[in-house]
């Protein structure tokens, strides 16, 4: 792996990381370090990170976002897939401001000790018409399932489904409201 470029912020620094055993990948991931340890506030991120993985004691959290995958470790970051330095600054801006954020409300969250995702790709595929009609722009009703799963997008692009009032009615909350 080689270091590509990065920056320096008040309260963290990050690095873009080619990976050169994906040739075919124009994608890097990123390593964000944090000043300042979070371990201490893991419970309280997790109860206002939807969708995350965690479990109390293993040190570290997964959350999907827009496709990308990002670890939370005690002092790092690690998020994967993301396309350039605007892209970088921008969503290692965006998490350091939740943890600030989370930091600062602290003591009124209601801390959350093991959480999982919802529902996974095939229980997310058996709640669609299943019809393939394309209408989202994903190939297919598993394809689409899968997008939605890694939060690329909401279950609402689906039209099919979010104009049948009674199906739509019966789907999770937490995957009605989870925004593309
Ligand atoms: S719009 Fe809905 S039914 Fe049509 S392919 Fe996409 S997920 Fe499947």
């Amino acid at each position: 792996m080689s270091d590509l470029r990065g920056a320096t912020e008040q309260g963290y620094s990050y690095c873009l990381i080619n990976i050169e055993c994906l040739p075919s990948s124009s994608n890097y991931n990123i390593l964000m370090d944090l000043d300042e340890p979070i371990e201490d506030v893991f419970p309280q991120l997790a109860a206002c990170l939807p969708g995350c993985t965690y479990i109390h004691g293993a040190g570290v959290m997964q959350v999907m976002d827009a496709g990308h995958i990002i670890a939370i470790h005690p002092s790092r970051l690690t998020i994967t897939d993301i396309g350039g330095l605007d892209e970088a600054a921008e969503i290692c801006r965006r998490y350091y401001r939740k943890i600030c954020d989370v930091r600062e409300r602290k003591d009124s969250i209601t801390p959350v000790y093991e959480k999982r995702p919802l529902l996974s790709v095939i229980e997310i595929l058996k709640l669609l018409p299943r019809t393939n009609c394309g209408a989202c722009d994903a190939p297919s009703c598993m394809a689409f399932a899968a997008k939605v799963f890694r939060r690329e997008c909401a279950i609402s692009k689906c039209a099919p489904l979010a104009e049948d009032e009674e199906f739509w009615n019966a789907l999770p909350e937490e995957l009605k409201n989870q925004g593309a």
